[in-house]
């Protein structure tokens, strides 16, 4: 009989707290690792799988407990070799991981990953974009996540297997590709061979949802995935991404150690507010506080992310606020070119207006890309599909600003 909905989720829980459940059933210590492990490093997505864990065991889980599990309802695959997961929840809720591969070089996707751990070396990067909440609460006006509202949070475990579920994917390719493509058969994909032992290398928290509106779930997330005796993804491969609640963005710098990026989008308040509501609770001038305070150590610097939309926030004056914004800060700017959607009234200011916004940065000093329009034929801006398939109405919770 399948547990209870109820039950404890094992994949949303911590090595310690499995500890405790493996001692209560009266299993030897030592138990709470392997399952930890079947868990978080093999990404197991069943109890049947672990098969040197005691038969009796294993039923008892199965009877108390359960273990959270996304299915791969869709996948979409662009010409650059970005693919759009769309996974489906235990209850039904549909949400979206981006995966983004990467040849190193110049142009490579870069949100905030850099290489300082491995100073000189170039690496292939296999970004996986995860979602934090079915929708979103914040309300942000070109945004298509925001016109779900917020249905729920993800758990922990549901957030760290979107990982768990997209490396599965990618090893099974990698497997296939191998046996298709024989001794000096190159990849004929748009990107290197997939390494079967790390498929994904790094992680953005950028897709559906705000990640530090659902502040513990993600932070226990990033535990689960950074643990050693789990994905172990190194803190400097992994960002978070906030529209601004500046209380938290404190709780991350001291409580973790992974990269921050804020998505400021705008350079004064009246235009910021109009595009995202957040700016009403937290302005500018807090959120630039926020970041001026956040702890710099562990190699961390900040990205700040900037949807240039036309029209709105796309001026010569605008880039040259932004600088004035940001000057003194260990700043990146992240530059990303609208991705349109139907309806919501934006636009894409174009390639030359965004390489103009882009040419005033750097002439003060800022590092600034322009972040490629990664699936733009699959529509792969974050948030941008499973909306469609999700019909149940939002109710909207907590801090909506
Ligand atoms: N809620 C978090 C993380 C998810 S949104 C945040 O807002 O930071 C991730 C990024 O996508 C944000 O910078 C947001 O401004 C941007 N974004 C949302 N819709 C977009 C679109 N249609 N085109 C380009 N960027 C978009
Ligand atoms: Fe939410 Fe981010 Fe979209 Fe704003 S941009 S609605 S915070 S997902």
């Amino acid at each position: 009989m399948p547990a209870a909905l109820h039950a404890p989720d094992l994949r949303s829980m911590s090595l310690e707290e499995l500890a405790v459940l493996v001692e209560r059933m009266g299993e030897k210590p030592f138990r709470a690792r392997q399952l930890f492990r079947w868990i978080h490093h093999r990404g197991a997505a069943s109890l049947e799988e672990m098969t040197d864990l005691p038969r009796a065991f294993r039923e008892r889980l199965a009877r108390e407990t359960r273990l959270t599990t996304l299915a791969v309802d869709a996948v979409q695959r662009s010409s650059d070799g970005t693919r759009k997961y769309r996974l489906r929840t235990g209850d039904g809720k549909f949400i979206e991981a981006v995966y983004m591969p990467e040849e190193p070089g110049p142009e490579a996707f870069d949100p905030e990953a850099d290489d300082e751990d491995e100073p000189g070396r170039k690496r292939v990067r296999r970004t996986l974009c995860v979602s934090t909440q079915v929708g979103c609460a914040m309300g942000c006006g070109f945004c298509m996540t925001a016109t779900m509202g917020l249905l729920r949070n993800l758990t922990p475990g549901e957030i760290a297997d979107q990982v768990y579920r997209v490396n599965a994917d990618l090893r099974e390719e990698a497997g296939t590709e191998e046996r298709a493509l024989p001794a000096t058969g190159r990849s004929r994909m748009a990107e290197a061979p997939i390494d079967r032992q790390r498929p994904l290398t790094n992680l953005v928290y950028m897709g559906m949802g705000e990640p530090l509106h659902n502040y513990v779930n993600v932070k226990r997330s990033l535990d689960l995935l950074l643990h050693p005796d789990g994905a172990n993804f190194s803190h400097r491969h992994v960002t978070v991404s906030t529209s601004g609640l500046v209380p938290n963005i404190q709780r991350l710098g001291e409580e973790t150690r992974v990269k921050l990026a804020v998505s400021l989008n705008a350079t004064t308040d009246e235009q910021r507010a109009t595009l995202m509501p957040v700016d009403k609770k937290w302005n500018i001038a807090a959120l630039i506080d926020a970041c001026r305070k956040f702890p710099m150590k562990y190699g961390r610097r900040i990205t700040f992310e900037y949807v240039l939309l036309k029209g709105v926030n796309d001026t010569d004056e605008d880039a040259r606020r932004l600088a004035d914004l940001l000057a003194g800060l260990p700043a990146k700017v992240n530059l990303i070119p609208y991705n349109e959607n139907p309806g919501l009234g934006f636009g894409d200011p174009g390639a030359e207006r965004v390489q103009a916004f882009r040419r005033i940065l750097e002439g003060r000093g800022f590092a600034a890309m322009v972040r490629k329009n990664r699936g733009r034929d699959i529509s792969a801006a974050c948030g941008q599909l499973a909306v469609a398939g999700q019909k149940e109405a939002p109710i909207r919770l907590g801090v909506r600003a």
